[in-house]
């Protein structure tokens, strides 16, 4: 249940063009941890390539995040992205007003995200496929400790089954 599609450091190891080649034609993107950092706002210029990419090669993206509407609008707006904000992951009501916002059938949108327990399973409760990249940072508090230990093994398991050369 919690093992994802594509298991990846950063966005940027998904080649775009063969993500459209499997059939994907949107990416439904978390905020926090997977575009940006919990306290910066900012994308990397080499996020900011692959979102541009992903666009050129007729994939389009949105943010659905878990995160209050301020915190999301100002960031997806300044990306010029569409976005879905206090989405109530790992509830895939977020994801399926997301595909119908983007008038996709859910098989072709790729949730991407960094949490087994919100983004991937998320996905799976939604009828997504879905990769799951590494982290930027550990976030502080216990719940994430707690989360975050109990990836490792779910993390490990995937790495098992997929492979090490796993993203199109
Ligand atoms: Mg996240």
């Amino acid at each position: 249940m919690l093992t994802p599609t594509y298991l990846v450091s950063r966005i940027t190891d998904l080649d775009p063009a063969a993500l459209y080649a499997a059939g994907i034609r949107g990416v439904l993107l978390d905020k926090d941890n997977t575009l940006t950092h919990h306290h910066d706002p900012s994308v990397t210029d080499e996020i900011r390539d692959w979102l541009q990419a992903a666009e050129a090669v007729g994939i389009r993206s949105m943010v659905v995040s878990n995160s209050r509407q301020k915190r999301v609008r100002p960031f997806a707006e300044r990306e010029k992205l569409d976005w879905i904000a206090l989405a109530c992951k790992p509830l895939p009501f977020g994801f399926w007003r997301a595909s119908r916002r983007l008038q996709l059938p859910r098989r072709s949108c790729l949730v991407i995200g960094d949490q087994c327990f919100t983004d991937v399973l998320g996905a799976k409760l939604g009828g997504y496929p879905v990769a799951l990249t590494t982290p930027f940072e550990i976030e502080h508090g216990w719940s994430f400790a707690v989360r975050r230990r109990l990836e490792i093994g779910i993390r490990r398991r995937a790495a098992r089954r997929l492979g090490k050369e796993n993203a199109p």
